[in-house]
């Protein structure tokens, strides 16, 4: 019989989700669809806990769902209760499992360029869901030293008094950057000078959460110019897939099938 995974979010047409997870059914020889499942706030819950019933193992929870994805779950993992928020939804025995796979996404692609954490100075940009997690992780993952920088900067102090970090008046030199703002993604002239990154030299390591198909953002550009390791969104994007599907079906993620599909290259 055909199970079903898919992402809940509103919307979700441009997800590269269902490319990169029916990529990865294909090659490991599952008989699963991956669907998208477009889903407005009002009927969030209760399409949710339908899905059980409809032959659904998991699914995805994006943009405006991953706060409420934690509110319905049984069994939340501690990275979703410690962010505040729920990306993977995994059902089974009758009950909701939820986790944060966008935090073990960052570190997988971290690790993946040789980059350890411990004792690194971070700042990350941004104090939406993708800051929250990004910082949570350095936390966790022994940064020395964390902090926040966002455009409105009462949410920067928000998130660093619920995480026990340090907030920014001003991006200020450190040694592992994080753009998990959402500026860049359109290549937007003037893009750095929002970021107050002009002026700044890159760190040894920057991360842009922001993804695109069409090569380097404008955060990515001005670390690769600088020699910086740079670890893009469309890795991190894959890999908290990997983790997603490694939660659902137990099996270990062809990530080299699930990028190109991402990327737009699958046959
Ligand atoms: P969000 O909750 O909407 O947060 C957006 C953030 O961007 C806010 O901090 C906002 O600041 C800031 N921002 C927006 N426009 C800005 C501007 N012109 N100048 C400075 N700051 C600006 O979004 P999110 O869910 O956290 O996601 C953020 C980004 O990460 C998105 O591009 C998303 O696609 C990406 N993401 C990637 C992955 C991945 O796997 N690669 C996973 C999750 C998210 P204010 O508070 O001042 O509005």
């Amino acid at each position: 019989m055909l199970t079903l995974a898919g992402v809940l979010g509103f919307p979700v047409e441009h997800s590269l989700s269902p490319a990169m997870h029916n990529a990865a059914f294909r090659e490991l020889g599952l008989e699963w669809r991956y669907v998208k499942l477009p889903v407005p706030p009002e009927r969030f819950e209760e399409t949710a806990r339908s899905l059980p019933g409809s032959g659904y193992r998991g699914a995805n929870v994006t943009i405006p769902h991953k706060v409420a994805a934690l509110r319905i779950a049984d069994e939340p993992s501690e990275a979703a209760r410690a962010i505040g928020a729920a990306n993977t939804l995994t059902f089974a025995d009758g009950a909701i499992a939820a986790d944060n796979t966008d935090a073990g996404g960052l570190l997988s692609a971290l690790e993946a360029e040789h980059v350890e954490p411990v004792g690194m100075r971070a700042l990350v940009l941004g104090a939406g869901g993708a800051a929250r997690a990004a910082a949570w992780t350095l936390r966790e993952a022994g940064a020395a030293d964390v902090s926040v920088w966002n455009r409105t900067p009462q949410r920067a102090e928000e998130l660093a008094r619920d995480l026990g970090i340090g907030h920014a008046g001003r991006p200020a030199p450190c040694e592992l950057l994080v753009n998990a703002t959402s500026v860049g993604l359109r290549r937007e002239e003037g893009a750095l000078e929002e970021l107050h990154l002009a002026d700044l030299d890159p760190p040894s390591v920057v991360v842009d959460l922001v993804y695109s198909r069409e090569g380097p953002t404008p955060v990515q550009a001005w670390g690769e110019r600088a020699g910086a390791t740079v670890v893009d969104g469309l890795e991190v994007l894959v890999r908290q897939g990997g983790l997603s599907l490694r939660a659902w079906t137990g099996r270990e993620a062809p990530l080299d099938v699930m990028r190109e599909a991402a990327l737009g290259l699958a046959a």
